[in-house]
């Protein structure tokens, strides 16, 4: 039988901690019931450099329970990190994984069928939020904009797919060799190719604490969505260049033409704001390329991801830890 591991990222989660390990203990053991899981299957937490109690609650849930296991990163990384540490961790002692976030806002009752399409023979199943009326008005236009917008930009994407999706050991194996710093999960799994197949809920509030997701994060993450996936707004910039430079031909041809006919074209207004507006779209198209080129600067350091403190695995008889220690020692964070 297959063993399974929810892999869970938490960056102060404290208030949700405890609800969320007995819900997802509850979802391994109805699963373990019906025998569509290994009985050694687990649940892994693993701790974005969390400021408050998240890591002793995980340590804690880790000594009273032996099928959860916890990951501590050096410095808080960033959720799309936190998840790859998670799931290539995760893959050593599972055979297959189902990532989802702390505050249960996913439908744990659909993990059982994506098993149960894993046993089909998909190798990654993604969760779908078909309702998203208990999102804010505001987050769910910004999040249809930036899935819509992807679209045009030429990004493949699960449209209402976040980070709630089942992947086998094969297909995290896969994942593993994208060796990107600039990650963008939900566009590079459909890239992996093998086969896929949804499961559709309905996405609920979060049982406790607040969105780590504020609107500057949120910003963040689509803009790097979009320009590590496609370098077309860079073909933007350029199409709109030579629309400028056609304009210009039209505006010259008028000048000449009112400069012979004898019409004046007094404009200091109009002149004034035209430089004004090209200042503002060159500036606005050095930064654009200069966010690519800072891609290009990160991605040609090839620095560690994510680094690893302290690994909760086996437990042993005297109730230590395993710890591992990871050989790089600092900690790069903010990436996102
Ligand atoms: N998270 C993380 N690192 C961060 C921010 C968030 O690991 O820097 C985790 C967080 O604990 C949660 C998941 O990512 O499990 C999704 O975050 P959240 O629920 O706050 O986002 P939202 O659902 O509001 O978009
Ligand atoms: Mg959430």
């Amino acid at each position: 039988m297959d063993r399974l591991a929810l892999v869970v990222p938490c960056y102060n989660e404290e208030a949700v901690m405890k609800i969320s390990s007995e819900a997802l203990r509850g979802v391994l053991q109805d699963l373990i019931g019906k025998q569509k899981i290994a009985g050694d299957s687990f649940v892994l937490f693993v701790d974005d450099g969390s400021k408050d109690k998240t890591w002793e609650l995980i340590e804690e849930e880790h000594r009273l329970y032996e099928n959860v296991k916890g990951l501590k990163l050096a410095g808080n990384v960033g959720h799309q990190f936190a998840l790859t540490a998670g799931l290539i961790t995760a893959k050593d002692y599972s055979d297959v994984t189902v990532s989802i976030d702390a505050d249960l806002q996913d439908d744990v009752t659909v993990i059982e069928e994506m098993i149960d399409k894993f046993h089909a023979g998909n190798d990654i199943v993604y969760g779908v939020r078909n309702d998203r009326s208990s999102d804010s008005f505001f987050k769910r236009f910004t999040a249809q904009s930036f899935y819509k917008m992807m679209a045009v930009m030429g990004v493949k994407t699960v449209y209402n797919h976040a980070d709630f999706r089942l992947m086998s050991k094969r297909a995290v194996e896969q994942f593993a060799k994208y060796k990107e710093s600039n990650l963008f999960l939900r566009g590079m799994m459909p890239l992996i190719g093998y086969q896929t197949d949804c499961v559709y809920y309905e996405r609920k509030e979060r049982v406790a604490g607040e969105s780590k997701y504020p609107l500057k994060k949120m910003l963040a993450l689509a803009f790097n969505g979009i320009s590590s996936f496609s370098v077309k707004p860079i073909s933007l910039i350029t199409a709109f260049g030579v629309m400028i430079i056609c304009l210009c031909f039209l505006a010259a041809v008028y000048a000449l033409w009112s400069y012979f006919t004898g019409h004046v074209t007094a404009g200091w207004t109009s002149l004034i704001l035209s430089i004004w507006f090209l200042g503002g779209v060159q500036l606005v198209s050095i930064g654009l390329i200069g966010q690519y080129i800072g891609k290009i600067y990160i991605e040609v350091k090839q620095r560690p991801r994510y680094n690893i403190e302290t690994f909760l695995n086996e437990r042993h008889s005297m109730g230590s830890v395993e710890s591992r220690q990871s050989p790089d020692a600092h900690a790069n964070s903010d990436r996102l």
